[in-house]
C-alpha cells in the first residue's frame, strides 16, 4: 500500500515535458484518461506483485498506451497478398484522378442534386448517366452502395411476391455474406431453380415460366468454375424465351468490367455492354471489383425499368453519396479512353504488372529485406509467385508473379509466424500470406512509391 502512494498523481503527469506532445496531438481530455487507465493498470500490476515501476517506466507505458490512439483504426496497408482485389483490404485501389476528384467535392459544395441549367433540383443518378449509357450501350443507368444492394433492389422492385427464375448451377455464395437465395427472400421474391448443377437447358426455363413468374435471371458464377459435363444456356437464348413470353431477362454479371481484358493477355470477363447486346434488360455490377472504382452497385439496362427501380422507396435508403459518385464518375471517364486505361487505372495496371517487372523490384529490395531479418533462423529468396485476381474472378486464372518467400531454417516454424506478425504489426502493416510453412510477400501490388517506403519500415522491424 505505501508503495502505491509514490505513485505520481495524474495531475503531475499531465504538467511533465514528456506528456506535452501527447497533450498536443490527442488533447488534454484524451490524455487525462490514458493516465487514468495507466495508473489504475500499473496499481492492479503492483498489488499482484510487481515491482513499482520509477517514473521513466511509468511514462514509456503511457506512450505506449498513447500509440494506437494516434493512429486510425482503417490504416493503409501494403498488400502483398498476391490477391489484388482483395475484398478483407477493401478491393479497388482507386485512380489518381478518382482521389483528386473526391477531395474536389469533399472541400466544397458540389452539384451533387442541382442541375446548373435551370438552377433546379437535379437527380445524382446524371452525374454518371451518360457515361454509363456510353461505355455498356444501355438505355439508362442508377447507381446504389454496392452490388448485393443492387440485386437486392432489382428484385424488390421487379420480383417482390413473384417468381425468378434462375439456373441451380448459379445459386452461388460469394464472400461469406452474399448468397442468391437468401438475397430473394429477403426481397420477397420467390426462387425457382431449374436444370441441375452442372447442366441447364432452355427448355427447363421455359417450363417453369408461370403467370407468377417476374423475371429470368442469370448471375455470373464469378468465384468458381463448373468443368467438365456441362452446359449453360447462352444469355441471347434466356433473353429471346424472356421476350417472347413478355418477361425481363436480368443479368447479375459481379465484377463486370467495362473493357476488354483480353486485350492485355487477362482471362476474358463478361462485359455489361455484351450482356446488353446479348438481350439483357437489366444488368448489375460492382464498382469496386475488376471495374477499379469506389465500392457501389450500378444498375443499367433499359430505361423504363431502371425508373421504376428509381422509385422504389429503398432506392434512397441504399443510394451512394457524393464521395462515391466523385470517384466513379472520375474512373469511369479514363475508360473513355482504352488506350491509356493500363497506366492510369490502378486496377488494371496492377493486373497488367509484367513478371519481370515485379522481379526486379524484389531484387531491389532483397538486400533491404534480408538486412531486417539478419541474423534471424531463416532464409529469404525471390521466388516465382502466382497472383490472383480476387473478388469473384475465377480462382484458376492465376497470374505470374513473384516476391519473396521466408522460410525457416531447421524445424523453427514458430518463426515464421514471429515474422509475419511483426510485419502485421509496422506502422503501415505487410500483409502477406503463409502457405506451407514459408511467409509469401507477393510484390505485385507494390507501386514505385510504396517501394520506397516499404524499405524504410523494414529497417524499423523488430521481430
Ligand atoms: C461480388 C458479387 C456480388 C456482390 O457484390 P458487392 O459489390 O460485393 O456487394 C453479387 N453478385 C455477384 C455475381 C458477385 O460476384
Amino acid at each position: 500500500m505505501n508503495d502505491l502512494a509514490k505513485l505520481p498523481a495524474v495531475d503531475r503527469l499531465l504538467a511533465h515535458a514528456a506528456v506535452a506532445p501527447l497533450i498536443e496531438s490527442l488533447g488534454r481530455a484524451v490524455v487525462t484518461q490514458l493516465l487514468r487507465d495507466t495508473l489504475a493498470e500499473v496499481r492492479a500490476e503492483v498489488r499482484a506483485g510487481a515491482p513499482l515501476p520509477d517514473e521513466a517506466a511509468l511514462l514509456e507505458k503511457v506512450s505506449r498506451g498513447a500509440t494506437p490512439l494516434m493512429q486510425p483504426k482503417l490504416r493503409a496497408v501494403f498488400n502483398l497478398t498476391g490477391t489484388v482485389l482483395h475484398t478483407n483490404l477493401g478491393r479497388a485501389v482507386l485512380p489518381e484522378e478518382a482521389v483528386a476528384a473526391i477531395a474536389s467535392v469533399a472541400h466544397s459544395p458540389c452539384v451533387l442534386e442541382y442541375d446548373l441549367e435551370s438552377g433546379r433540383r437535379g437527380d445524382r443518378d446524371d452525374i454518371v448517366n451518360d457515361l454509363l449509357r456510353e461505355l455498356t450501350g444501355a438505355e439508362a443507368a442508377t447507381v446504389v452502395n454496392n452490388n448485393a444492394a443492387a440485386v437486392f433492389l432489382l428484385l424488390d422492385t421487379l420480383a417482390r411476391k413473384k417468381e425468378v427464375v434462375v439456373s441451380r448451377g448459379e445459386l452461388i455464395e460469394i464472400g461469406g455474406a452474399f448468397r442468391v437465395p437468401d438475397i430473394m427472400k429477403r426481397a420477397g421474391a420467390k426462387l425457382v431453380e431449374v436444370g441441375t448443377t452442372n447442366r441447364t437447358h432452355l427448355k427447363d426455363f421455359a417450363e417453369a415460366i408461370t403467370p407468377r413468374t417476374a423475371m429470368l435471371m442469370k448471375v455470373h458464377a464469378s468465384n468458381y468454375a463448373i468443368q467438365g459435363f456441362t452446359t449453360a444456356v447462352p444469355e441471347n437464348e434466356l433473353a429471346e424465351l424472356a421476350h417472347a413470353r413478355g418477361l425481363p431477362f436480368v443479368v447479375d454479371l459481379g465484377s463486370g468490367t467495362l473493357t476488354n481484358l483480353e486485350r492485355w493477355g487477362l482471362p476474358h470477363e463478361p462485359t455489361p455492354r455484351a450482356a446488353i447486346a446479348a438481350g439483357a434488360d437489366l444488368v448489375t455490377f460492382s464498382g469496386d471489383k475488376l471495374l477499379g472504382g469506389p465500392q457501389a452497385g450500378l444498375i443499367v439496362g433499359r430505361k423504363d425499368l431502371i425508373a421504376k427501380i428509381k422509385k422504389n422507396p429503398l432506392k434512397r435508403a441504399l443510394r451512394v453519396g457524393k464521395l462515391t459518385l466523385a470517384a466513379l464518375e472520375a474512373v469511369l471517364r479514363l475508360y473513355r479512353d482504352p488506350d491509356r486505361l493500363a497506366e492510369r487505372l490502378t486496377t488494371l495496371a496492377q493486373l497488367t504488372r509484367a513478371e519481370d517487372e515485379i522481379r526486379a523490384a524484389a531484387g531491389r529490395l532483397l538486400p533491404t529485406m534480408q538486412d531486417a531479418l539478419a541474423g534471424l533462423p531463416i532464409r529469404v529468396d525471390i521466388v516465382a509467385l502466382k497472383s490472383q485476381i480476387g473478388s469473384g474472378s475465377l480462382p484458376v486464372d492465376r497470374l505470374p508473379s513473384a516476391g519473396f518467400a521466408i522460410r525457416p531454417q531447421g524445424k523453427r516454424s514458430g518463426m515464421i509466424n514471429r515474422i509475419e506478425q511483426a510485419m502485421r504489426g509496422l506502422p503501415r502493416p505487410v500483409i502477406g500470406r503463409i502457405e506451407d510453412g514459408a511467409l509469401l510477400l507477393d510484390l505485385r501490388c507494390l507501386n514505385a512509391s510504396d517501394e520506397a517506403e516499404l524499405s524504410r519500415q523494414l529497417a524499423q522491424l523488430i521481430c
